[in-house]
């Protein structure tokens, strides 16, 4: 497989057949415990006093991206490629099977973030990888294959369509105002309080002024922070992100089972040695955060081929809702 650039958008392509990964006849759930046999080998872990893995690490089976070799970016007449080079990992964060995660308590959810921040200080250590994407579709609409705990992470060598729309704005919100554009947005919400749905002391969670899907919510730190891995060894931020988690995922569970959870983080400083400006400012105008997106039904084919949203519920309205469930 490799990767092209659509020159249109600039938005990058993983294009070519994809190989291994021949289904399994076991009938075994792979993400349990005791089946660690139908999964690659663990990268990483946490254990119990008894030895067992309580969060599991490892690739996954059909990548779709190769941990080896150079990305040899190349023209090709005045398009661009490069290899498929990254790493896809998926983390098991529980060996209950059947359970969600707001299901965990919250020390059990700490862990689970803080194997997150592991990794991706991990992967940031490759300067090949420009960002570092963890991501839950939990659900049948969410198109999640197996009923067992799990999220990706899959460390790749371009910035997402979406971050990188994010990270430009941010920067010129910057640039013009010397303000964090999260940290305005903030100041408003918890000034309004019209669109929040919880607050604690370090966190905020509110329906976005635009939601793009019906009672989505975004979770944010309070003090401003561009770096998700490094702010997550903070024991306290640790539990009260973990306690913010809980409470959103166990109200928006009551509406729907099945929803996206993104993070939108700081991209790879280390892999931008040659284009300082483009991230020279994001300690200060990048502020990390995630997003829930609930599914109530498949995405029309406006909403995923053109990016254009239609949402009946005002996010006012789905705020209060929550806020009640
Ligand atoms: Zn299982
Ligand atoms: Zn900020
Ligand atoms: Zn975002």
């Amino acid at each position: 497989m490799e990767l092209r650039q659509d020159i249109t958008t600039r938005s990058w392509i993983l294009t070519g057949k994809r190989e291994g990964g021949s289904a399994s006849k076991d009938n075994r759930c792979p993400f349990c415990r005791g089946s660690e046999d139908l999964t690659p080998k663990t990268i990483t872990a946490f254990y119990n006093q008894s030895g067992e893995w309580n969060v599991r690490v490892f690739s996954d089976k059909s990548p779709v991206f190769q941990i080896e070799g150079n990305l040899e970016r190349q023209a090709e007449g005045m398009f661009d490629k490069m290899r498929n080079i990254g790493a896809h990992e998926l983390i098991v964060e529980s060996p209950k099977h059947g359970i969600s995660l707001p299901s965990l308590s919250e020390n059990e959810i700490v862990d689970v973030l803080r194997m997150y921040g592991a990794r991706v200080s991990d992967l940031k250590r490759d300067s090949r990888f420009k960002y570092i994407h963890i991501f839950k579709n939990h659900g049948s609409l969410a198109s999640s294959a197996i009923d067992h705990l799990h999220s990706h992470i899959v460390a790749i060598p371009v910035i997402p369509a979406r971050v990188e729309k994010e990270l430009r704005w941010a920067k010129k919100h910057y640039d013009m105002k010397g303000r964090c554009l999260y940290c305005d947005i903030i100041y408003q919400e918890s000034k309004q309080k019209i669109r929040t749905v919880f607050e604690n002391k370090d966190f905020i969670a509110f329906c976005p002024f635009a939601s793009r899907f019906s009672y989505e919510v975004w979770i944010l730190p309070r003090i401003h922070n561009h770096s998700f891995e490094n702010n997550l060894t903070d024991g306290n931020i640790a539990n009260s992100f973990a306690e913010a988690i809980k409470v959103i995922l166990s109200k928006v569970e009551k509406i729907t089972t099945s929803y996206h959870i993104v993070f939108h983080i700081s991209p790879n400083e280390f892999s931008f040695r040659t284009l300082k400006d483009e991230v020279g400012t994001l300690i200060d105008d990048f502020h990390w955060h995630i997003e829930i997106l609930p599914r109530l039904e498949r995405a029309g084919r406006l909403q995923s081929e053109e990016e254009f949203y239609i949402n009946t519920l005002p996010p006012e309205e789905a705020a209060r809702m929550l806020r009640e469930k």
